[in-house]
């Protein structure tokens, strides 16, 4: 892959900056915490007395007015302005590309500073929408059903890389500055690519940028962090953040999970469970979601229905039932419509909340589970295979 064009370059963008450091890359404000603008700015030359100021500043102008330009920063003194455009960039990943599908749903492919690409998703409503942010280029997790099980961790992304995928999705349909109240990208769910809570650092600095008030603003109520099940990490993720929790859970025994989802044999259903039960701020109000992906013949039989309703007792809980979505070379098929409706009638008819999911984006593979880019790590065991030519 090309190196990313700086947004600078491309045309029909707002004329930008690139700066170079001294080993030539550009050095990115964007990720960083208010602390650490500070500090970048003190390196500056700005008064350390002024710095949590001028920070605040520019915060309000990167976050709550999307400025991808030191120039229009017009509460900035001209000198700090071009020192800041001297030294540092606020430059978004290249889009490599971004698809329509027929229904609405948008998908980039951003391209990194370091080559790896990576995806994610808006999927609107009438007059809201979620947002789909990876957390990974690649997964380590293989789940059997997913596309992007199929392609290898090749990273972590870091904090700049996660906020970006918002700030991107943010120009593309121009909603600058950040709307106090109704808005188009409304929600956020951590559930592109990768297992969030296996980078959790990077994610947890990402989503409390996301969610500071003099930003982007958006409310911890609607975001939603989805895993396969990392059961250690779960208390600290609703302690530190306190976004709702999603839970991939897809199966009723530890025998079907296994296979599915092979994370499960490190921690089992019964572990994950009572991981749920403790997880923090989970109320009738604020219910944890289980993911079920509808397997014809694996996982969606009426029998599975009541045994999922036993497995969640006591749990505020509702489950989404997605239908699998193919993908070229997938080793299943989707659960028949009928078996589904039946499915989520029982598990209904128990009390919970049990939403069909309608597939979004299927026309360009940007539905639950088909996200995955040409990235490849590149292999130590065989360096011979550098020399050729992709
Ligand atoms: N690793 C995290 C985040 C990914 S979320 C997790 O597993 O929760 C992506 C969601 O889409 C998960 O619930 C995943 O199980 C589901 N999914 C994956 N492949 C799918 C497919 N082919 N069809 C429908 N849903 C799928």
């Amino acid at each position: 892959m090309d190196a990313p064009t700086p947004v600078a370059e491309r045309p029909g963008t707002a004329p930008g900056i690139a700066p170079v450091t001294a080993n030539g890359e550009p050095t990115s404000l964007l990720g960083l915490d208010r602390a650490e603008i500070a500090a970048r700015l003190v390196d500056l030359g700005e008064p350390r007395r002024r710095a949590g100021l001028r920070a605040k500043q520019l915060w309000h102008w990167i976050y709550h007015h999307g400025a991808r330009d030191f120039s229009v920063m017009t509460s900035l003194n001209k000198p700090l302005r071009d020192a800041l455009t001297a030294t540092f960039t606020l430059a978004r990943p290249a889009v490599l590309q971004e698809q329509r599908s027929v229904d609405g749903t948008r998908k980039w492919l951003l391209g990194l500073a370091d080559g790896n690409a990576v995806e994610s998703v808006f999927i609107p409503e009438e007059d809201r929408g979620a947002l789909c942010l990876s957390s990974q280029v690649g997964c380590t997790l293989t789940c059997r059903f997913c596309h992007t099980g199929t392609q290898r961790l090749v990273r972590n992304l870091d904090a700049r890389e996660i906020v970006s995928q918002f700030l991107v999705a943010r120009d593309s349909y121009g909603e600058w500055p950040s709307p106090a109240g109704q808005r188009l990208l409304s929600n956020v769910v951590m559930m592109g690519m990768g297992e969030p809570l296996f980078n959790f650092a990077a994610v947890s600095k990402a989503l409390k940028i996301v969610m500071d008030a003099e930003g982007l603003a958006l409310s911890r109520r609607r975001i939603t962090l989805s895993t396969a099940g990392v059961v250690p990490m779960m208390e600290r993720c609703g302690a530190e953040l306190g976004v709702g929790l999603a839970v991939s859970l897809h199966a009723v025994s530890d025998a079907v999970r296994d296979e599915l989802v092979p994370l499960n044999k490190k921690y089992p259903l019964a572990a994950l469970l009572e991981a749920c039960r403790r997880y923090p701020g989970a109320s009738n109000a604020r219910r944890i979601t289980f993911e079920y992906v509808m397997l014809k013949g694996i996982n969606d039989s009426p029998a599975d229905a009541k045994a999922l309703v036993k497995l969640i007792a006591g749990i505020p809980a509702k489950v989404n039932l997605i239908p699998f979505n193919a993908w070229p070379g997938a080793p299943y098929a989707c659960s028949e419509p009928a078996s589904i409706r039946r499915f989520a009638e029982l598990v209904n008819n128990a009390g919970y909340s049990a939403p069909v999911r309608a597939p979004r984006g299927r026309d360009i593979l940007a539905a639950c589970g088909q996200l995955k880019t040409d990235s490849a790590k590149p292999r130590r065991s065989a360096p011979e295979a550098a020399a050729v030519p992709a």
